[in-house]
């Protein structure tokens, strides 16, 4: 909500349903926490594909008229938040084209480390990019692959490109779902009557009264289509490198990723982080609703009660006309509010799932000791975020990372806590199944296990620099 990594992408894909196209507009909008720049469908009736894109979320982006267009038994749909490529309608997806294999739908969730060097090749051999998303790289390997196949044509695309991939692509008569050998991205699988789902987060299940088969393994192809479905397995194995930030903030808690609930896996974060880090306190505080979960978890553990001491007003919009005459903490106010009867006189432990400036804790922080708290204490969910990602996910500069640039004490003082504690790399590892050996951990360890081009390495160099911004105080600016 404030200070966060931003998601990336979320998608959806429904094969052999009589309402693809409705369904695909309810998945998206159970899936509209993981991007709200844009949204789209595209739907196929067997013969045509016909589709529909456009910026902002998605009840924005689509009414009945629209959707009716949308004709047949097949859809793919993807919502947007820009990880590679500039926010504007062109970059929306899905992309669809015409291609010697028919017409094809695409849309992708994660990064593609080499997109531009494949991009560059492809360029160079007369190839006319019309967006600069990562995911038209892959709509080129595709149209140009020698495969007689629509099939081998997939694989041949997919095995050039090198990141992070949950795609969901539709041709006339099949939808295809595919992940990265390493399997950053989740992608479940899941049955409607005869029709198959899939889609990032099993929440979109939910919404649509889809039951939840499984999920599309790492380095796995799965085609639904006429036949019914078909598993290609054509990668050698890759180490896994689920990534762990879905559990800590970015899936929804009623949904289940990478076969753990999201809900249960955060609770226990702070449970474990009340193990961990346990202080003399009154009053657990959640800040909403990013620190719900493992506030739930730090008060049974700790037998301190939670009480909701922060209220999140729901209907902020986008965009909002700040008053001329400056009102203290306006930004956050706007967005969050103490309750004094909670608050005041006492000791209170703030939890959230993470901290990446440090600019909004800090405020939320002086905003809990003007209604009254006589110690704040912040316990975050997970480690130190210290590296960048770039695997899809947007994240700051790592020389904007509070926890790269700064010492606990430092940390402390910035944020104006009484303490501040973070769950330690190994108690988030032992939160989840399979623990480090199953899991992407770079942001907390800057350890990255695909290379990435290396311009962005320099770029990581910036690390070792202080930012002299995080020196001042931005709420007295
Ligand atoms: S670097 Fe962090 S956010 Fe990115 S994939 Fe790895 S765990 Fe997830």
């Amino acid at each position: 909500m404030f200070d966060k990594f931003r998601e990336e992408c979320g998608v959806f894909g429904i094969s052999g349903h009589s309402e693809a196209a409705n369904l695909a507009y309810l998945g998206l909008y159970a899936l509209q926490h993981r991007g709200q720049e844009s949204a789209g469908i595209a739907s196929s009736d067997g013969v045509q594909i016909r589709h529909r894109k456009a910026m902002g979320y998605v009840n924005e982006a689509f009414n009945a008229e629209s959707l009716a267009a949308l004709s047949g038994n097949f859809a793919i749909g993807h919502v947007r938040y820009s990880t590679a490529g500039e926010s504007k309608l062109s970059n929306a997806q899905p992309i669809v084209i015409d291609s010697v294999h028919g017409p094809f739908a695409i849309g992708h969730n994660g990064n593609l480390v080499n997109a531009g060097e494949l991009r560059d090749a492809l360029v160079r051999e007369g190839a006319i990019f019309q967006t600069n998303s990562d995911t038209e790289v892959v709509v080129h390997l595709f149209a140009r692959s020698k495969s007689d196949t629509t099939e081998g044509a997939i694989v041949d695309a997919i095995s050039q490109v090198r990141g992070a991939f949950s795609f969901i692509m539709m041709t006339r008569d099949r939808v295809i779902g595919v992940r990265d050998p390493h399997g950053f991205r989740p992608l479940a699988l899941g049955r409607l009557g005869d029709a198959w789902v899939m889609c990032s987060e099993t929440c979109a299940l939910d919404l649509i009264g889809a039951t939840y088969v499984r999920d599309v393994e790492a380095g796995e192809i799965v085609v639904a289509g006429p036949q019914g479905l078909k598993s290609i397995k054509p990668y050698a194995p890759a180490p896994s490198a689920q990534c762990v930030f879905e559990h800590v903030y970015f899936a929804r808690p009623d949904s289940y990723v990478f076969g753990e609930s999201v809900n249960e896996v955060r609770t226990d974060f702070g449970r474990r982080l009340a193990r961990e880090s346990p202080v003399d306190a009154d009053v657990i505080v959640p800040i909403p609703d990013s620190g719900v979960c493992a506030a739930v978890g730090y008060a049974e553990q700790s037998g301190i009660p939670m009480r909701m001491g922060l209220i999140r007003n729901h209907y902020v919009g986008r965009t909002f006309i700040e008053p001329q005459q400056s009102i203290r903490h306006f930004g956050v106010k706007v967005k969050l509010n103490p309750v004094r009867s909670i608050i005041d006189g006492k000791r209170v432990v703030l939890v959230d799932d993470s901290i990446v400036r440090g600019t909004t804790s800090r405020k939320i922080v002086r905003m809990v000791r003007a209604a009254g708290a006589r110690e704040v204490h912040m316990r975050i969910s997970c480690p130190p975020t210290v590296s960048p990602c770039f695997y899809g996910v947007d994240t700051p500069r790592r020389s904007e990372l509070i926890a790269a640039t700064h010492t606990m004490e430092e940390i402390r003082k910035y944020l104006d806590a009484d303490s501040v504690a973070y769950l330690s790399l190994e108690g988030l590892a032992g939160g989840v199944k399979g623990g480090r050996s199953k899991y992407c951990t770079s942001c907390y360890t800057g350890e990255y296990p695909v290379a990435f081009p290396r311009d962005e390495a320099a770029y990581l160099q910036l690390a070792l620099k202080l930012n002299p911004e995080l020196e001042k105080d931005p709420v007295a600016s």
